[in-house]
């Protein structure tokens, strides 16, 4: 698995290719808001490595992963539905969802989340 591809949509919005509504960077991730929301706050949070789903998760990947839920807990921090609630959900493949095919963390809240999920 590469680090980057150039037909990776969230890869493009990493380089700085297609633009985004950036709200959190680190050395490993970052987030932008969801073009297409589904809650007030709906976040995604990229690694910068590029990993297309969890199937791919390669061992050494963890602490990417980690960041990738410390980012959470910051964001909703900072987006005041820390303790409210909110959900933290990352889609694996067609069957579950997935559409893009670099792993996202959804941040989702600032309205009640029903479950199960559909
Ligand atoms: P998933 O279906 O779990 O792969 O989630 C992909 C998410 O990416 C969807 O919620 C889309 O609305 C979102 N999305 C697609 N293109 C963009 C974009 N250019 N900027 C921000 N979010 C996007």
């Amino acid at each position: 698995m590469s680090e980057t591809t150039t037909d990776c949509l969230f890869c493009r919005i990493l380089a700085g290719d297609i633009p985004a509504d950036i709200i959190y960077e680190s050395d490993t991730a970052i987030a932008f808001r969801d073009i297409n929301p589904q809650a007030p706050t709906h976040v995604l949070i990229i690694p910068r490595k590029h990993v297309a789903t969890i199937n791919d998760i390669d061992p050494g990947d963890e602490e990417i992963v980690g960041s990738l839920y410390s980012a959470a807990r910051d964001i909703a921090a900072a987006e005041g539905i820390a303790e409210e609630g909110y959900r933290a959900v990352m889609n694996c493949n067609e069957g579950a969802g997935q559409s893009v095919f670099h792993i996202h963390l959804h941040l989702l809240g600032g309205r009640t989340l029903s479950w199960p999920p559909g």
